[in-house]
């Protein structure tokens, strides 16, 4: 747990150096330190060390964590960054401060029926298959106009935010410039890209948050997928 302190401190410099050597300030690059299937002792000691933005792939496995971490420390802000089913957004809504992984209308759906709901309103991105791949979810990028109009116009919905995952055998940074292209081009002022091998292109080519995990926490417990 002593290293996740240490990994934290140099994470934190690679970030900032990364920023100041695209001409950027390093606060518009926040850190979200991914916890799935890391347990929650490794969640407080990142906490401890004053990390305190986390990214969690399910709802079920967040809610276990964070439930009670979340009503001791008001603070801490919680990103949901794995596909959601429309049978848990109202779950979802209840425990996240973002959900990233918009992609479909009916989950548009779902999700403006639990904000209406709850009174909640967790700040929304889209999830964009950036590498047209097949098995991966996400709205294709020649798709994200038309999905962004029906969030609005259909659903009432206020999207803030792009998500990509490149894919995995590709140099990433054409992606995440085509990334950056979509949110400028939407005046979306979140772009969520970049995970322990690639963040510092990712923060070249305009991340405003990078989704970080094993490099903080070491290998998972379970693989993913
Ligand atoms: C697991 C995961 C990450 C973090 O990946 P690492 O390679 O461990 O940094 C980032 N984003 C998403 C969507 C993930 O599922």
């Amino acid at each position: 747990m002593k290293d996740i302190h240490t990994n934290l401190d140099n994470l934190t410099k690679k970030i900032a150096a990364a920023a100041k050597a695209a001409g950027r300030d390093p606060s518009g690059v926040k850190l979200i330190a991914v916890s799935k299937f890391q347990p929650v002792e490794a969640v407080e000691a990142a906490r401890n060390a004053g990390q305190t933005c986390f990214g969690e792939n399910r709802v079920q496995e967040a809610k276990g964590k964070y439930a009670s971490l979340r009503a001791q420390h008001p603070s801490l802000e919680l990103h949901l960054i794995g596909p959601l089913q429309t049978n848990k957004a109202e779950e979802a809504v209840k425990l996240f401060d973002v959900i990233q992984t918009l992609d479909r209308p009916r989950l548009a759906a779902a999700l403006a029926a639990a904000m209406k709901k709850s009174g909640k309103t967790p700040r929304l991105y889209v999830e964009v298959n950036i590498g047209h791949e097949p098995q991966k979810s996400g709205v294709l990028p020649e798709d994200l106009d038309n999905f962004l109009k029906q969030c609005r116009e259909d659903y009432g919905l206020k999207v803030e935010g792009l998500m990509c995952i490149p894919p995995f055998e590709d140099d990433p940074s054409p992606h995440f410039r085509h990334l950056k292209q979509l949110a400028d081009r939407h005046h979306l002022k979140h772009i969520s890209m970049g995970m322990s091998a690639d963040f510092e292109q990712a923060i070249a080519c305009g991340a405003t948050e990078v989704r970080i995990g094993t490099a903080i926490f070491g290998e998972r417990l379970t693989p993913i997928n």
